[in-house]
């Protein structure tokens, strides 16, 4: 897939939106504010098309791209048909597969494995084709804010453009779509960590590891190691390729670890009896990369004349592949706050995150789903053997149709299993926002 044509004049001197970051969620963000009729400039650091962890996408982003009019290029892409996900034990015991099809035969039950650098382009060239201001290799270097807290007022942005020359752009309101980066939450000393999700992942690709057949080809695997300490993902993906990543806590992954990533990843998956035949005639193709300490929130998603979306707002865990649903949906809820806000000229805290609560109350209905897994007492084959009730819900969560949503009878009944389980989903979090400004999240790269 080629890039179009790139964008090499400088930009305007005043927008009514500026959009930092040209992932899933700037792309939504920029895309919809510039079909609903606004002046829209999207900003983006680096060359697209770009490598990006995060391939696996769940069904319910269907309905973003869908509005977003993209369903008829990804039927029309290799990216490979996503209908399910499977878990291994640490023994290599493999759980019947949750086809996300079991609560909804429709369509929309399938999604897709992608390419990251394919698909974000594809968005942003979407965005584009919209009617935004495209500006790749242009990095935001201040965010002009007006204050140093949650009350702060954003009135446009510093960037250094492709030919090194810096400009100030002026505009009605910042979106920060940055990813991991956050500009506006780390200026402002609003992100704050999750205590219990302290995780590192490692991860590469293979050209030619083992995949399931028909139906179950584009399958995610998530397999136990050994020891339980940690899991590995096995995403099918592309040209052949398998993605996969090793996850668990810093200090099993990273701390008091000997030897290089490489080395450690290799342990690892030599550990995970799910996924070592899988393995056994593929070739590594790409070097491991590394990246620790990716779970974390913004105590606020909006404010005077600026809102987060996707990772810049927050990032749970890789563990069921919410990221991309959740850059795309909360980039589609920060659109649709700022064109109400910009028609109505009112750009307050209140107005442009009014959707907090429901973002919110979805990402945590994913977490609990997290907490549980992470949970050594915790097994979906013991429990849903138990309580086959509480199946549907698990899949409707799975498949990501998390909002708007009450999913209180499931989590009772795994509270009665593994009482206190994650200690609490909503006490660990009350903790942390309180530890907000004390919390770092360091994130490295080591390779
Ligand atoms: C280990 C791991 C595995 C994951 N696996 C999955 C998965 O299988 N499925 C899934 O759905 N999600 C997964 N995710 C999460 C997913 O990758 C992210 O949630 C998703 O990419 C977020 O999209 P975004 O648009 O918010 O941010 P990004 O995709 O990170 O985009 C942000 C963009 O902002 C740009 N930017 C940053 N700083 C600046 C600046 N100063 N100026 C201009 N531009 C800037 C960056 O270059 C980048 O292009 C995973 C995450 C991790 C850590």
């Amino acid at each position: 897939m080629t890039s179009r044509e790139r964008t090499t004049s400088p930009l305007r001197a005043h927008y009514d939106t500026v959009v930092i970051g040209g992932g899933p969620a700037g792309s939504t963000v920029a895309g919809l504010l510039a079909r609903a009729g606004h002046d829209v400039a999207l900003v983006e650091r680096a060359r697209f098309p770009r490598f990006s962890v995060g391939e696996s996408l769940i069904p319910a982003t269907y309905d973003v791209l869908e509005r977003l009019g993209m369903i008829d290029r990804l039927r029309a892409s290799s990216f490979v048909e996503k209908h399910s996900v499977q878990f291994i034990s640490e023994r290599g015991r493999e759980s019947a597969p949750f086809y996300f099809r079991e609560t909804d035969p429709s369509e929309r039950s399938q999604t897709w494995q992608v390419e990251r650098a394919a698909f974000d382009q594809m968005l942003l060239d979407n965005a584009r084709d919209l009617g935004a201001d495209v500006h790749d290799e242009t990095a935001v270097t201040e965010v002009l804010l007006d204050g140093n807290d949650g009350e702060a007022r954003a009135s446009g942005i510093r960037v250094r453009r492709a030919d090194g020359e810096s400009q100030e752009v002026s505009a009605s309101v910042v979106v920060d779509a940055s990813g991991r980066r956050s500009l506006i939450a780390r200026k402002l000393g609003l992100r704050y960590g999750d205590p219990l999700l302290k995780m590192a992942a490692m991860f590469t690709h293979f050209e030619g590891g083992q995949r399931g057949e028909g139906i179950d080809e584009g399958a995610t695997l998530i397999i136990h190691t050994e020891d339980q300490n940690g899991w590995v993902w096995y995403i099918p993906m592309p040209n052949n390729r398998v993605s996969v990543g090793v996850v668990g806590p810093i200090h099993h992954l990273i701390q008091g670890r000997q030897g290089d990533p490489q080395k450690v990843f290799d342990e690892e998956i030599a550990r995970c009896p799910g996924v070592r035949p899988r393995l056994e005639s593929a070739r590594q193709a790409m070097p491991i990369q590394v990246l620790n300490d990716f779970s974390y929130r913004s105590r606020q998603a909006a404010g005077h004349g600026w809102a987060l979306a996707g990772d810049a707002y927050g990032f749970l865990d890789p563990m069921y592949s919410t990221g991309v649903l959740l850059a795309l949906k909360s980039g589609e809820m920060v659109a649709d706050a700022v064109d109400g806000g910009l028609r109505a000229g009112e750009l307050t805290p209140a107005r442009l995150g009014a959707f907090q609560p429901r973002l919110d109350a979805g990402i945590e209905s994913f977490r609990r789903l997290v907490y549980a897994f992470y949970d050594k007492r915790f097994s979906f084959a013991d429990f849903l053997k138990s309580t086959p009730e509480h199946r549907g819900a698990v899949v409707d969560i799975l498949v990501g149709d998390v909002f708007d949503r009450d999913f209180e009878p499931l989590f009772g009944a795994m509270e009665e299993l593994i009482p206190n389980f994650g200690p609490g989903a909503a006490a660990a979090d009350a903790e942390a926002r309180a530890a907000a400004s004390s919390t770092v999240t360091n994130e490295v790269a080591l390779a």
